[in-house]
């Protein structure tokens, strides 16, 4: 038996730790543990089981949580390489990786000592002590909760029911700690992860039954005599109907496990068209040559808008269930509606799981569970689904892999596409990268043969991709004098499609009623308190909120910095713009689709089906409305303001804003009727908006190329952004001119190196930023580099929390 293993815990530190294994304890490497941590106690991976003996003494670990690994040797692979190439703590990765949190609780319990009883004992004999210097409160305070310990019937006291019995604060309970009065213990333990819910079930049906008695009795026996409680509330009939039933001995309750539910929508009433085209075949059978060779494979699908590739998708998938093997389909964040799951409920049944961000924790652990255990081979999610614990890995697909959903934000910073192919890599596995308008690092590795390019250059049915119309939004100031939001044109060609009975899209890709609000006074703008940024003026709800860290102000009636009554909202928003569409076409039935009228997948999914079912004419809204959707009877789009990103210092913003031109484009004619787009832009001659007037992606990624060449931008160059951030300004600065200082004497060779300066949003969530960015055509060269800074941070004692390192970056901002 080895007597040390070294555990990963889930702290910001780019190491793990050696625990002493106690005599009997069997951990696995792969499986988790429960460990002392810093006077707590948290659950980490065992990495490696060993007998070196550590230089400082090791603490032993407290228990094994798993007798079979839970990250199988693929996922740790997986594991260390996501820590290596993104600089992140190996523990907070695997804590990522794992989606298990809800079977470990924290816990906190109470005491009381000998010296607490003694207290009590005094407090009670003298009423108060007249030397204390604490106020009466504190010391009824105190005394509730010396009472209420020494009165109850369990040794150990939850905090949490101490706290609701007494409502005395933590920090009163705490003091009593340092007095020695009360012993805090850390009860955290495993949980069990297995949910259950209480159904009622139907022991007979005999003898008289009232009228609401009568309607349970019957469901139930309707539904295999079993119905759980929530079910049976949308009966309408009263509460004590059930108990009734219960006590002559009718029903019974039990606790069941819950069986995951897939979607509450319901599915569509035709099946799923698997009737494929010839170019669809051909990539169909492309995909499934390269499966069954069992060698790792990259490919790029690149399919126009409306191409089919979801058929594609879903048509390998299937026979990769068929050959008893697994499949894991990656989609954007807003991509997974109840409706899809619907779909692919309907094409593989209990074979297929779906992670999405809206599960609890707990039904998250439930759905991996299930894919460890080989139920559901079929696994279909965002981003985290990267990781799913799938036997026999034969294909990842990559949905709309250009989609920046796809980047975590926080650490670990990793990009699931990329994730996926490196699995896919270890696994042998092969790997599908779909879109209309691939991301520029994804074609390059494709047109330099690291991925077979496959496309689907046509849509389905041979439907025409829709006319694209531009609008010179400075003509049509010179020629209105005045600035318009919707053009003449757009204006026209909404009123014409309204009256044919067709519907309309129009992008506008900015929240809020106005984007700023300024003094005509002083000049100022009304910022947010914690960020370098405009507030936007939200009407409906009367407020002003910041986009970035959700601070919200009262709308103001003068200027907060000099009193002048001579404020002016400026610029307009979805909601602004929502109006000014009601007012134009007061006839039309209008919808707003944005972060504020979309809380989550239901709602979306309400506007969408009405849209589909005819009950909308018109819908506004950000990008949320350009992605993926298939709704037949649009056959306008309208663009108003989407190319707002070509005025930021971003190397990225043509990408994007060609990225997302396309794709809304995409939104239209997709039915029996062709359709049009008005793209109505302030930057007519820019390339991003020509090449995507005119579907030409390879234009556009050639142009492109020859920018990121020049300017050794990805794909020509790995590229990392470093952010030292600070609530202290002096520290902000202080630290980025220790890196900078650093970074200029030690000259790492074949890597640039571009700051410190200022980060473009200079102050965020409180936080003054100070960023580099660094390139390197060598990305062992790039990695070097960031490890060495990351030493230098260290030795300087600058918080490994307060430096940020991104690598592949996809906001420099
Ligand atoms: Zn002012
Ligand atoms: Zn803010």
């Amino acid at each position: 038996m080895p007597l040390f293993c070294d555990v990963a815990v889930p702290v910001p530190l780019d190491m793990a730790f050696t625990y002493k294994i106690p005599d009997g304890m069997g951990p696995v490497v792969g499986g988790r543990v429960l460990v002392p941590f810093r006077q707590q106690r948290t659950t980490g991976i065992v990495v490696e089981l060993h007998d070196r003996k550590p230089t400082v003494t090791a603490k032993n670990v407290i228990s094994v949580l798993d007798a079979a690994p839970v990250l199988d040797s693929f996922l740790l692979r997986l594991g260390r390489w996501i820590a290596d190439y993104y600089l992140a703590p190996i523990g907070d990765v695997f804590r990522t990786m794992l989606p298990l949190s809800a079977e470990f609780k924290k816990s906190i319990g109470y005491r009381i000592t000998e010296e607490g009883q003694m207290a009590l004992h005094l407090a009670g004999m003298s009423g108060s002590s007249a030397r204390s210097r604490r106020t009466p409160d504190e010391q009824a305070a105190e005394f509730r909760v010396l009472d209420y310990l020494s009165n109850s019937d369990v040794d150990m006291v939850r905090a949490e029911t101490l706290r609701s019995a007494t409502n005395i604060s933590r920090q009163v309970i705490e003091g009593m700690v340092r007095k020695k009065w009360l012993i805090r213990e850390d009860l955290s333990a495993p949980q069990d992860a297995k949910r259950t819910i209480r159904v009622a079930v139907l022991k007979s049906a005999e003898g008289k039954l009232n009228e609401n008695q009568r309607t349970i009795v019957e469901t139930l026996a309707a539904n295999t005599g079993k119905l759980s409680l929530e079910a049976l509330q949308s009966l309408e009939v009263p509460r004590s109907t059930l108990g009734t039933l219960v006590r002559r001995g009718l029903v019974e309750i039990v606790e069941e496990p819950a069986d995951f539910t897939i979607s509450r929508s319901k599915p569509r009433s035709s099946p799923f068209d698997f009737d494929l085209n010839s170019a669809q075949k051909s990539a169909l059978k492309q995909l499934r040559e390269s499966v069954d060779s069992r060698k790792f494979a990259g490919m790029l699908l690149h399919g126009v808008t409306g191409s089919g590739k979801t058929a594609v998708y879903l048509a390998g998938m299937r026979s990769v269930l068929d050959a008893g093997r697994s499949a894991i389909l990656l989609v954007p964040e807003i991509g997974l509606t109840p409706a899809v799951a619907a779909d692919l409920h309907q094409i593989f049944g209990d074979e297929v799981a779906i992670l999405h961000s809206a599960l609890s924790d707990k039904e998250r652990a439930e759905q991996w569970h299930r894919i460890k255990r080989g139920e559901s081979r079929m696994v279909v999610g965002t981003r985290s689904a990267a990781f799913a614990p799938v036997n026999d890995l034969a294909l990842i697909i990559v949905d709309e892999e250009h989609d920046s959903s796809y980047k975590q934000e926080e650490t670990p910073r990793y990009h699931a596409r990329d994730v996926a192919v490196m699995r896919a890599k270890m696994s042998d596995a092969v790997v599908v990268l779909g879109s209309a308008t691939p991301s520029l690092e994804s074609y390059f590795n494709a047109k330099k043969s690291k991925y077979a390019l496959v496309e689907l250059p046509d849509r389905v049915e041979q439907r025409p991709l829709p006319e694209v119309e531009i609008i010179d939004m400075r003509l049509e100031f010179q020629e209105t004098g005045h600035e318009q939001v919707v053009s003449r044109k757009l204006a026209a060609e909404i009123k014409d499609r309204l009256e044919r009975k067709e519907q309309v899209m129009v992008l506008l890709n900015r929240r809020g009623y106005s984007p700023v609000v300024l003094c005509r006074t002083c000049g100022q703008k009304l910022e947010c308190a914690n960020c370098a940024i405009a507030l936007t003026h939200h009407k409906r709800e009367h407020k002003m909120v910041c986009h970035y860290c959700g601070y919200i102000a009262p709308v103001p009636k003068a200027c907060v910095h000099c009193g002048s009554e001579y404020v002016y909202f400026l610029g307009t928003g979805s909601e602004k713009l929502e109006e000014l569409l009601h007012g134009m076409f007061p006839q039309a039935r209008i919808a707003r689709l944005d972060r504020d009228t979309v809380r989550g997948h239901e709602d979306f999914e309400r506007t969408l089906n009405a849209l589909n079912e005819g009950e909308l004419d018109l819908i506004v809204g950000t990008q949320m409305i350009a992605k993926g959707h298939d709704i037949h009877g649009v056959t306008l789009v309208g663009v108003v303001g989407a190319d707002v990103a070509l005025g930021l210092p971003d190397f990225r913003a043509a990408e994007r804003t060609f990225q997302l031109l396309t794709q809304v484009a995409g939104r239209a004619g997709r039915g029996q009727t062709p359709g049009k787009v008005i793209l109505q832009t302030y930057f007519q001659d820019h390339y991003a908006v020509q090449y995507a007037a005119q579907h030409d992606f390879i234009g556009f990624y050639e142009k492109e190329l020859r920018f990121r060449s020049w300017m050794h931008y990805p794909p020509y160059s790995a590229l990392a952004n470093v952010l030292v951030r600070s609530d202290k300004l002096d520290d902000a600065l202080r630290w980025s001119g220790l890196l900078g200082k650093w970074f200029e004497s030690t000259r790492h060779e074949g890597v640039r190196v571009l700051g410190p300066a200022s980060a473009p949003i200079m102050r965020l969530k409180r936080d003054y930023r100070y960023h580099f960015v660094l390139k390197s055509p060598s990305r062992e060269k790039l990695n070097g580099a960031l490890r060495a800074m990351l030493a230098h941070a260290a030795q300087q004692k600058i918080p490994r929390t307060q430096v940020i390192v991104d690598v592949d970056a996809l906001w420099l901002m």
